[in-house]
């Protein structure tokens, strides 16, 4: 169990070994940022985007949440966290480059196949109000005539391309993609086999 003291001992340890290494690094990263990645991701424990593409400190801007999911892009909506986090990697930041990362075996898309299905929310209050979000009709379709057990890798990249759509939709996005000046990728990780399969990519011919 972490507790203050196991997670002052593991701050310590980074501390003297990966802050003392790149000193040089972190003394940069001070005053400013300037990465030129965005990543949108799930919140589950088994995927560190940062560890997966072997990146530092200052590479990549990152929002995390159950199931890596982009609501449709509507500036009224409440789903505001996310869109402006979005929104200051774009203009805040000038980046380069949005990747979607999902994955195998992912506890959110599974819950929301479960919640089509069989209606039943079990004790969340918040968590099928949050995953609703990505029931587009393609994962509903899925769910209503395909086996469950089958069919978890076929629901994880509707999810991808489900966010992937609507950040397209979203006007500034869509003029970036269009001059090319910014790119937009959605990749699933298969835990198991250290697999990452390509879902969506605009910079593909
Ligand atoms: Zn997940």
């Amino acid at each position: 169990m972490p507790t203050k003291k196991r997670l002052i001992e593991k701050f310590n340890h980074f501390l003297k070994s990966y802050y003392h290494e790149n000193s040089d690094l972190m003394r940069e990263l001070s005053d400013k940022q300037n990465p030129e990645l965005l990543v949108i991701a799930c919140s589950d424990s088994r995927i560190d985007p940062a560890i997966l593409f072997n990146m530092q400190p200052g590479e990549v801007f990152s929002v995390r949440n159950v199931a890596n999911i982009v609501p449709t892009f509507d500036a009224g909506a409440e789903n505001h966290s996310i869109w402006a986090a979005i929104e200051y990697a774009i203009f805040g930041l000038n980046i380069k480059s949005i990747m979607v990362l999902g994955h195998s075996n992912c506890g959110g898309v599974n819950y929301l196949s479960n919640l089509i299905r069989e209606n039943d929310t079990g004790s969340f209050y918040h968590l099928p109000i949050w995953v609703r979000n990505a029931a587009s009709e393609q994962f509903s379709m899925l769910c209503h005539t395909r086996k469950q057990e089958q069919d978890s890798g076929l629901l994880e990249r509707e999810n991808i391309m489900h966010s992937i759509r609507n950040l397209q939709v979203c006007p500034w996005i869509e003029y970036r993609l269009a001059n090319k000046s910014l790119a937009l990728n959605g990749f699933r990780f298969d835990i198991k086999n250290g697999a990452l399969e390509t879902v969506y990519s605009s910079e593909e011919s």
